[in-house]
């Protein structure tokens, strides 16, 4: 019989010492100069690739590790070093999952090694579902994807909007709707190579918080792709409508393929968050002094330290429960994907609320870096669907009825 077990295994603890120390000595001292900037912190992203950090395989490690932990443990260690910057140096990873959920072999060997290039010469990747009128209602997308049969190309076009790395991107994957009529189930992905006609950025976003993280519009106007560049291939897809259309079951379709891969990831970067802002409150908490005595001294202070790091371990408990349970085939029968982005989006929000006010006045200004990673916490309740859409798939999940 297997033991039940939740160690780490010596690789896991390795490679973990390793990204956090990149994460406490280069990423997290150039946090608060690049959330100042609002800009790509290219300088960050070369010196990941210089160590590899930044790269296919390493990212294939992570994602081929069997337990299915070693995304969430990197996520954890980068967030609690900058949000911002994790975003800005592994955003692309959207777009490899939307690769690797999609696509055939054939077109994971094509695009997964232009989503990194190489040190000497970087690229990035995004992954676009969201429109102006189509955010968490994915179903309703207004952007075109039509068929060009005498030319065997895909031509593009639409707006999507909100694109993480949207338009500095060399690489992006694209939802379109093929049918509309087919609402979701008439979606496809697909990949716009570098050099691409057709493809620009729209307007570039100021945000509250991750703002290392470029956001911005990708514009689509008549953008053609070759055929290969239908992830999955015209034959699969012309199969999957015809189901649809019969009213017949098929499987999920192309964003949520994505979503429920990455939820447990997001879900541990939000984990670093709190983690970051938990294991810096404690710290305060014991060195200020008032009334005489440690602030810690206050049961009012201690216990809420209590609860955040109740909380936040409870959060990264859901995070590898759904992480082991993507990458071992488990099916997500209650919704777990999306309670683990759920409460630890939510709990990075609290924790670090909590540790603003364990701080005072100082938690407020832009000297220390609490203030920050409360405006960062807040993406965690609305990107890769809000929290109310993870309560929707939860309840759906758990009722089996069609909650509205
Ligand atoms: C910084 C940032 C980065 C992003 N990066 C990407 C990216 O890389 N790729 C990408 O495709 N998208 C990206 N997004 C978009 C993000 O996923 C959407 O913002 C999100 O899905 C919510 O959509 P919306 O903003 O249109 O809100 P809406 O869908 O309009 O929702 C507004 C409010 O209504 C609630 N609501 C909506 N429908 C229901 C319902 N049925 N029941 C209950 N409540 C409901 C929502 O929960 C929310 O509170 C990003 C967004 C931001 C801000």
């Amino acid at each position: 019989m297997t033991e039940f077990s939740l160690e780490l295994t010596e690789d896991q603890l390795q490679i973990q010492k390793w990204v956090h120390d990149f994460a406490e000595t280069v990423v997290r001292p150039a946090a608060h100069e690049w959330d100042e900037r609002e800009e790509t912190p290219w300088p960050i992203i070369e010196e990941a690739a210089k160590i590899g950090l930044y790269s296919l395989d390493f990212v294939s490690q992570c994602f081929l590790d069997p337990t299915g932990l070693l995304m969430p443990l990197i996520a954890e260690e980068m967030a609690w070093g900058d949000a911002g910057i994790n975003l800005a140096i592994f955003g692309t990873t959207l777009a490899v999952a939307g690769i690797f959920a999609n696509g055939t072999e054939e077109q994971i060997g094509e695009f997964l090694p232009q989503c990194f290039g190489t040190p000497d010469d970087i690229k990035l990747a995004a992954f676009g579902v969201s429109e102006p009128d189509a955010g968490s209602d994915v179903s309703s997308l207004r952007s075109r994807a039509r068929y060009d049969e005498a030319t065997d190309e895909w031509v593009l076009n639409g707006t999507k909007t909100w694109i993480t790395n949207g338009g500095i991107a060399n690489l992006h994957v694209l939802v379109l709707s093929v049918d509309p009529e087919l609402g979701a189930r008439g979606q496809a992905s697909f990949v716009v190579p570098e050099g691409t006609p057709g493809i620009r950025q729209g307007q570039k976003f100021k945000k509250m918080g991750i703002r290392a993280s470029h956001t911005a519009e990708v514009i689509l106007e008549d953008c053609r792709v070759p055929g290969r560049c239908l992830l999955g291939g015209k034959e699969r897809l012309d199969e999957r409508m015809a189901r649809a259309k019969e009213g017949r079951r098929s499987s999920s379709q192309a964003a949520m393929a994505t979503f429920e891969a990455s939820r447990p990831t997001v879900g541990a970067q939000a984990v670093g968050i709190a983690r970051a802002a938990y294991e810096y409150s404690l710290d305060y908490a014991k060195e200020r002094t008032q009334f005489k005595r440690p602030i810690i001294e206050n049961q009012a202070v201690a216990f809420k330290l209590a609860d955040m790091k109740t909380r936040i371990d409870a959060a990264r408990l859901l995070v590898h429960r759904a992480a082991w349970m993507g990458r071992v085939g488990k099916h997500f029968d209650n919704g777990e994907g999306s309670m683990s982005k759920l409460f630890a989006g939510e709990t990075a929000v609290w924790v670090t609320e909590q540790a603003i006010q364990i701080l005072g006045g100082y938690g407020y200004i832009r000297d220390y870096p609490v203030e920050r990673w409360h405006r960062d916490a807040k993406i965690y309740t609305i990107f890769e669907g809000t929290s109310e859409i993870q309560r929707l798939i939860i309840s759906r999940a758990i009722s089996g009825r069609h909650i509205q």
